[in-house]
């Protein structure tokens, strides 16, 4: 039995000491180690036997750790702690032991026995989870990692920032719980599944919902991670915040669609809208409605009260125009002192009647500046094989015959009527 007890202890693969009772002076001194104690040091057996364990440690050994130990031993209590360690040849590990007493038959401790283990391997893989988890946590780029059934186990900092969670917040739900807006269409999820589920990688632009209820954009990449046996495990998301972009972007479409002075479509988006009700009357017969709109004399206005009072009235025409049109149809500033109403719902006595308001309004307004002035006003509608071209020359004519017949009133084109 004694011959197993020391044939088992010597051949452990773990690594075991026993050093004396005696913590005097250079104390507990080695008096015992196995094989693998051996190979962990680097140091042979003769070499550490009637040595203090001690020769282990080095300037890098946590003191504080140490410190516990000597005041485990002192007063007989089990001892477990994790210090960095020396090997013979000045390299160090990260070792984790415990000592616990040794007891005679009347109690008093004669030995003391240690089991030691080099986790070094683990202390490293920590070390560089957490250096990681900083260099994630220091980026600026958005990071998110989920498990395989899309539950959220890692944030950085920037995905907290960008979405308005807190990591907490966050941890264990869906991506698709917490930050799916209505912005896309279901075939946008879809498509995302299809990919998520292959485990191809999905790159896009998400539209999602800010903690604070609003939207946000975010250019994301999501990849499928595997482990070493090819398995499918986690997803990370890689987004980037482009909102300020794609709202700038909006702006600038926007201001390139508008008219600086007036604030109405452009002639550029005027003809655009106009090939999209010509395609709609084409395609499906719904017919629509053009009134063109001039300033009567407006190069009086000019020459006698100066370009910028000139402005002034286009603007306050512009105005009036969109104010009555409001959502029954497009206003675009058509020319010089042109305007372009089109109107796609409206019956033909809607868009008369909307015609004429215009008209009085406009002539009702006495500028401190300019005083009176007056519009005219020239309505088609598009009748069954015609094309926007031919639709604008009728709307042309009404106006051209609504200034011949003194100005400041409405025509409608004479096929329409
Ligand atoms: P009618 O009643 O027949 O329409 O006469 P009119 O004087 O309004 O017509 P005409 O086409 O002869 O003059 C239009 C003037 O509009 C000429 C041009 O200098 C002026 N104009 C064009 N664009 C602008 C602009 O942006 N600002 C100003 N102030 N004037 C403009
Ligand atoms: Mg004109
Ligand atoms: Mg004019």
């Amino acid at each position: 039995m004694k011959w197993l007890l020391s044939a088992a202890v010597r051949q452990s693969s773990n690594a075991l000491m026993i050093t004396h009772a005696d913590l005097s002076g250079e104390g507990p001194l080695i008096e015992f180690c196995n094989k693998a104690l051996c190979d962990m040091t680097g140091y042979a057996e003769a070499e550490l036997l009637g040595r203090s364990p001690r020769m282990l440690q080095g300037p890098l050994t946590n003191r504080k750790v140490l410190d516990e130990l000597r005041a485990c031993l002192e007063t007989g209590r089990d001892f477990e702690g994790v210090a960095l360690n020396y090997r013979k040849n000045g390299s160090t590990y990260w070792l984790e032991w415990n000592v616990s007493p040794v007891r005679d038959e009347q109690g008093a401790i004669t030995h003391f026995v240690s089991v030691q283990r080099d986790i070094s391997a683990r202390v490293h893989a920590e070390q560089e989870l957490k250096l990681l988890a900083q260099a994630l946590h220091a980026s600026n780029d958005a990071v998110l990692v989920t498990d395989r059934e899309f539950a959220i186990v890692f944030v950085n900092a920037a995905f907290e920032r960008m979405s308005g969670y807190s990591a907490n917040e966050l941890l264990g739900k869906t991506p698709m719980a917490t930050l799916r807006s209505g912005a896309h269409e279901p075939a946008f999820y879809d498509r995302l599944n299809i990919a998520l589920d292959k485990g191809e990688d999905f790159r896009s632009t998400f539209i999602n919902r800010h903690k604070n209820g609003g939207e946000y954009y975010a250019e994301q990449s999501i990849a499928a991670l595997r482990n070493a046996e090819g398995q499918l495990t986690h997803y990370v998301c890689i987004a980037k915040d482009i909102s300020t972009m794609v709202q700038r972007e909006n702006i600038l479409k926007e201001q390139a669609h508008r008219d600086r002075l007036t604030g109405l479509l452009n002639r550029h988006a005027g003809e655009s809208a106009l090939q999209r009700f010509q395609v709609d009357a084409q395609d499906n017969q719904r017919p629509y409605s053009l009134v063109l709109c001039d300033v009567d004399f407006f190069k009086q206005i000019n020459d006698r009260h100066g370009h910028p009072a000139g402005d002034h009235v286009l603007k306050l025409v512009a105005n009036v125009l969109q104010e009555s049109t409001g959502s029954m149809g497009e206003v675009v500033r058509w020319g010089g002192e042109e305007f372009l109403l089109i109107f796609g719902k409206a019956d033909l006595s809607d868009v008369m009647n909307l015609a004429e308001r215009i008209r009085t309004s406009v002539a009702a307004c006495d500028d401190p500046a300019v005083g009176h002035f007056s519009i005219s006003l020239g309505v088609a509608r598009w009748l069954p094989g015609e094309n926007a071209e031919d639709l604008l020359l009728r709307a042309d004519c009404a106006l051209y015959r609504a200034k011949h017949a003194g100005r400041n009133r409405v025509v409608l084109d004479e096929r329409n009527a």
